[in-house]
This record gives structure tokens, C-alpha cells and sequence, in this order.
């Protein structure tokens, strides 16, 4: 399903600085994979994450989504690709302040043009399966921040995509809610979909069945795969 052909992503933040955030980076991730991937602050995580989620473009390298050269892509696919293919979890919930949790979920399928029974019977369904049929007219603000995490989550799973990126999605939150957040993508991994989890928490990290480690940029260790002990100019040459 995802396929990361020699990766870089160099950024510019001035005319006299770059920033090395990914470099070479090549992995594989098939269908119903629940993959962590870990690596200290600063390693390439969220990069990598965005381009996975074509929501970035390799500087250099390539990128296949089902087959599909982003790079090739017009815009309008791609947003298109994101919508249908694509949840995302972030960290810090995202959800639109002053906005119902069942608002929020229905805002992806207003994107896509879902009417508006069917959004609502969809985004209904979705807090349902996160334990949140009985929270849909609360604000953001009067939830925890594990039920606004998992109202998050409905949101990324309302479309039905077969890819959700969740980018420290426990980060902010306590270790019991963490649990029941976890117990969450388990759900959603046992459904069939694909899911890519960054995380700095061991303990998140053992819910995956793979565990990709990112160092400066660059693939250090890939459990379905025997250790990278050679340097990257070892490789090449
Ligand atoms: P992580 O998520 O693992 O903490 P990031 O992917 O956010 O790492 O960042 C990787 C490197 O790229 C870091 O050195 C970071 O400072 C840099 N970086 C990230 N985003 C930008 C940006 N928009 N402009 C410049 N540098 C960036
Ligand atoms: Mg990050």
C-alpha cells in the first residue's frame, strides 16, 4: 500500500540554511500493517508522516500510494486521494473549537459531499464505535482530552479509509486514557485497516506489529526487517 522509494526532504527555511529532515529514506508498509514508527524528537517522524499522508512532497525520491506516483498526481486527485483514502490523528486533537463533537466527525463527509442525513447517521455511527454516542452535542471544551481524542478519531475514521497516520496521538493523554485509546486502533487494525502510529512511548510502540526507528533523517532499525548495520555511504557504495 505505501511505498517510500529513496526519500529526502530537505528544507529551506532560509536562502543560506537546509535542513536535512529525510534522508534516503525507502520502506514498505502492505495492507492491514499496524506499524509504529519511534525516534527521538527532531528524527524525521512527523516529515515522513505528512508525505506518507501526501499532505508533503519528497524533495527527492518517490512515493507510492496504491500504486500511484503522488508526484503525478494533480491536487484536486490528490486532495481527493486524502479524503477517501486517507484519516488523520494528531497530537493536539485538531477538533473546531465551539463545534459538536457530532459537527466535528460530519465535517470530513461535508468536504466529500455526503448529504446531510447520511453524514449525520455516519458521523453518529463513528463516536458510537469510540464510545462517544452519548457525548454528540458536547463542545470540545467540555469533553477530557481522551474523549476529545477519540472524537478526533471517529473523525479520521468517518470516510472509511483504509489508511489512518496518527502522529503521537497519545502524547496528551494519561496513561489509563492512553489504554483506551490504543484499544481503539486495535479495533480499527482488527477491521483490516492500515495503520501508521509515531509514537516515543514504548508502550504504544507494543501494540504494533512492526516498529520502524528513525535516527537524523534516516531508517535506523525496521523490525520486519534484519538490522541496518551499515552506514548509509556503506550501502551506497
Ligand atoms: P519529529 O516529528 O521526529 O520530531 P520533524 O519531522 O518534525 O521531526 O522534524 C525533522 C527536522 O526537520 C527537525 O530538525 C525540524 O526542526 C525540521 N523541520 C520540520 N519542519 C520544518 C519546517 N517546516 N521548516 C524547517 N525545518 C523543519
Ligand atoms: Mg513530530
Amino acid at each position: 500500500m505505501i511505498d517510500v522509494r529513496r526519500v529526502s526532504r530537505v528544507y529551506r527555511p532560509a536562502a543560506d540554511l537546509e535542513v536535512h529532515a529525510l534522508r534516503d529514506v525507502s520502506l514498505r508498509i502492505g495492507r492491514g500493517e499496524l506499524v509504529a514508527i519511534m525516534g527521538s524528537s527532531g528524527s524525521g517522524k512527523s516529515t515522513l508522516m505528512h508525505i506518507l499522508g501526501c499532505l508533503d512532497a519528497p524533495t527527492a525520491g518517490r512515493y507510492l500510494l496504491d500504486g500511484i506516483d503522488v508526484a503525478d498526481a494533480h491536487e484536486d486527485d490528490l486532495s481527493d486521494l486524502r479524503n477517501r483514502k486517507i484519516g488523520f490523528v494528531f497530537q493536539a486533537f485538531n477538533l473546531v473549537p465551539r463545534t459538536s463533537a457530532l459537527s466535528n466527525v460530519e465535517l470530513p463527509l461535508a468536504y466529500a459531499g455526503v448529504p446531510r442525513a447520511e453524514r449525520r447517521r455516519r458521523a453518529e455511527a463513528a463516536l458510537g464505535a469510540v464510545g462517544m454516542a452519548k457525548r454528540l452535542d458536547h463542545l470540545p471544551s467540555e469533553l477530557s482530552g481522551g474523549q476529545q481524542q477519540r472524537v478526533a478519531v471517529a473523525r479520521a475514521i468517518v470516510t472509511d479509509p483504509a489508511l489512518v497516520l496518527a502522529d503521537e496521538p497519545t502524547g496528551n493523554l494519561d496513561s489509563h486514557t492512553t489504554e483506551e485509546v490504543l484499544r481503539i486502533f486495535d479495533e480499527l487494525h482488527e477491521q483490516g485497516r492500515t495503520i501508521v502510529l509515531i509514537t516515543h512511548e514504548d508502550e504504544v510502540a507494543a501494540h504494533a506489529g512492526r516498529v520502524i526507528r528513525l535516527g537524523d533523517g534516516q531508517v535506523l532499525s525496521d523490525s520486519a526487517h534484519p538490522p541496518v548495520t551499515a552506514t548509509a555511504g556503506e550501502r551506497a557504495a
